[in-house]
This record gives C-alpha cells, sequence and structure tokens, in this order.
C-alpha cells in the first residue's frame, strides 16, 4: 500500500470544499503517520478504545473525527480531544456531551446521525425522530454542543438524496441563522463520488488510503 499516493489519488478526484477524513480504524499509527506525512490532518476512528491507545502517540494537530457508535460511559475519554462526533443519536447522549464539554471547558461540534433505510438495527434518529428531536428544544440548552450538520452511512443514491433534504429541512426549520450547521457527512469508499454529487461537505474513507483492514 502506498498511503501517500492514495491521498494525493483522491484528493484529486475530490472538490477543494469536500472534507476528506481518512478513517484509520484497525490500522497503526505507522500507517496514519505516512498519511499525515502526506499531507492528510483529519483521521477517523470508531471505536474509543482504540481511538484513545492512538491519539497521544500522534502528532497534536491531527483534528479525531468519531465516527462510530458512542456509548455513554466512553464519552469521557474523547471529549478533550475529539474535532467532531459524527454520531449523535439520542438526546442522552448528547446530555453527556454536553456534561464532559462542560468539564472540559470545551464546545464539541456533533452532527445528527441519521438512518433513513426501514431497519429497525441501524443506529441513528430516524428522520421522525429527528424531527421530534429538535421540535423539543432540549439541543438549545446544551450550549456546549454545537450541532454541525447530519451523518449518514447509506450506499444509496435515492438514500444520499433523501439526507440532503432531511439537512436542508432542519437547516431551515432550526438553523437560518447558524453558520455552523453546514456538513453533510456521507459517503465513503465505495460511494464517495455519488455522496458527492448528492451534496456530501466530509466523505469518510478508509479501505481507498489504507487498503483492506
Ligand atoms: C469504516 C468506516 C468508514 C470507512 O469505510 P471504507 O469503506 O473503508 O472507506 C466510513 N464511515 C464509518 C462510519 C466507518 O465505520
Amino acid at each position: 500500500m502506498n498511503i501517500k499516493a492514495n491521498i494525493g489519488k483522491l484528493r484529486v478526484s475530490v472538490p477543494a470544499g469536500v472534507k476528506i477524513v481518512a478513517v484509520s480504524k484497525f490500522h497503526p499509527n505507522e500507517e496514519i503517520l505516512e498519511a499525515y506525512n502526506g499531507g492528510q490532518r483529519s483521521f477517523g476512528e470508531s471505536r474509543v478504545q482504540e481511538l484513545v491507545g492512538k491519539q497521544p502517540g500522534l502528532p497534536g494537530d491531527i483534528e479525531w473525527h468519531f465516527v462510530g457508535n458512542l456509548q455513554r460511559n466512553k464519552v469521557k475519554f474523547i471529549a478533550p480531544f475529539i474535532h467532531l462526533i459524527h454520531s449523535l443519536d439520542s438526546e442522552r447522549l448528547m446530555l453527556e456531551i454536553e456534561k464532559q464539554a462542560v468539564t472540559n471547558r470545551r464546545t464539541i461540534p456533533c452532527l445528527l446521525q441519521l438512518h433513513v433505510a426501514d431497519e429497525e438495527t441501524k443506529s441513528g434518529f430516524s428522520p421522525d425522530e429527528c424531527r421530534r428531536f429538535l421540535a423539543r428544544g432540549k439541543w438549545r440548552d446544551c450550549t456546549h454542543v454545537q450541532l454541525a450538520g447530519v451523518m449518514d452511512q447509506m450506499q444509496v443514491r435515492k438514500e444520499f438524496r433523501l439526507i440532503r433534504s432531511l439537512f436542508g429541512e432542519f437547516k431551515s426549520d432550526y438553523f437560518p441563522d447558524d453558520d455552523n450547521f453546514k456538513e453533510i457527512s456521507m459517503g465513503m469508499s465505495g460511494d464517495y463520488p455519488i455522496a458527492i454529487e448528492e451534496g456530501a461537505t466530509i466523505i469518510r474513507v478508509g479501505t481507498l488510503i489504507f487498503g483492506e483492514r
């Protein structure tokens, strides 16, 4: 695997306004450093334990993104340094992030994780759950949690399109004057070109950069 070359190739295929998060789960720090030396600064991990094991041994100017399912009792471990949590999917989780953000004297940006397919097992808010969450308004009291957009893991164009339209709905209903609510995190190695066509502002790419896990 030539990680630097992979990143270079990926970059030329992605418009300048779209952020690439290099998802480094299961890959060791040496490989992350190789990507770093190729200019990559945003990295994503999906397990808290793995992230807190890696983070202290890597450069301090890395922006760490949390992209996996986040348990409340683990928020405290990433709260001191996490750049963006992509997987806010409940009010209880939000309250815990608020508490840990206060403790760390930080504001923590988070994306509303959505699932638009029917499967009950998927994590994330359904569109109606998310509408109710926003309408209830508890998030307005969480002044250290900054809602910064939406995230989704779908792989089908029509679902990307739905996510984009939900983003537009939430933006105009709740965040018309909030410039921070601007991100649509969708698209992975297999589908990022479609996600970009459908409006992604952040793509999360693992395999294309680091090879198979
Ligand atoms: C692993 C992972 C990715 C990256 O997937 P690839 O197919 O390897 O690009 C993106 N998003 C999430 C949430 C992941 O867990």
